[in-house]
């Protein structure tokens, strides 16, 4: 049988997310100050830190009702445009998970798709203008044809994590259409976007996480 994830461990893996992103504070500083204003991590990194102080709520909840509280805390505390964008993704993951007591394989990959619509209909973004779409598109295509072929979720969870990483570090060689860099001169051009690049933490620590369970 494949993994199985019920709310308290979707808190297990929120926790390990927090701590990637918060010890890696400097590092996504710096990319955010070459081609924004410089707070992407200090935003995102105190959204996780208000989840982790809602854990006892979230982990009594059911799989919707947790995806709705992250969402609505991410939209309240996140300040910036990321703040909209991941409040409106796991709005929109909630809406897969009703009824559901479990998050399984198919389940994960629905997670993950309804996340990626969100955010590109929220932020009027595609694949390609140097985002965190970069990072989150290719993990989605990539799980979607593992699923396809029928992969091992051995298999499925190294090749989405590839995916993500690969994606966050194609953004460095695109022109900005959204997002703060695309008021530079040369469309930061040259440079990670920060925003697939936390994006890329969370996916990388989810199916590492998830490789924990198999
Ligand atoms: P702000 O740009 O408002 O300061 P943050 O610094 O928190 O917000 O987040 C910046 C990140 O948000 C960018 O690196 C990019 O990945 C992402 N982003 C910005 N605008 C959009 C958009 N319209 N669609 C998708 N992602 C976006
Ligand atoms: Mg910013």
């Amino acid at each position: 049988m494949g993994f199985q994830l019920s709310s308290k461990d979707y808190v297990e893996y929120i926790k390990l997310a927090a701590a990637k992103i918060h010890e890696n504070g400097d590092y996504v500083t710096a990319l955010d100050a070459a081609t924004g204003d410089g707070d992407h991590w200090s935003n995102i990194n105190i959204g996780f830190e208000k989840l982790i102080e809602a854990i006892p709520v979230m982990e009594t909840m059911s799989l919707f009702d947790e995806f709705k509280k992250i969402g609505m805390i991410m939209m309240s505390v996140i300040g910036g445009s990321s703040g909209v964008l991941y409040g409106s993704a796991y709005m929109g993951a909630a809406k897969v998970l009703k009824d559901k007591d479990v998050i399984e394989n198919q389940d994960m990959c629905n997670i993950m798709e309804a996340m990626l619509n969100a955010i590109m209909q929220r932020g009027n973004a595609k694949p390609g203008f140097k985002t965190m779409i970069d990072c989150l598109y290719p993990a989605v295509e990539c799980y979607k044809d593992c699923i396809t072929k029928a992969l091992s979720e051995n298999e499925t969870v190294v090749l989405v994590k590839k995916a993500a990483v690969e994606g966050a570090q194609s953004t460095a060689a695109m022109e900005a259409i959204r997002g703060r860099a695309c008021y530079q001169a040369n469309k930061g051009v040259g440079h990670l976007d920060p925003g697939a690049i936390t994006m890329a933490y969370q996916i990388e620590t989810l199916m590492d996480y998830i490789a924990t369970r198999l």
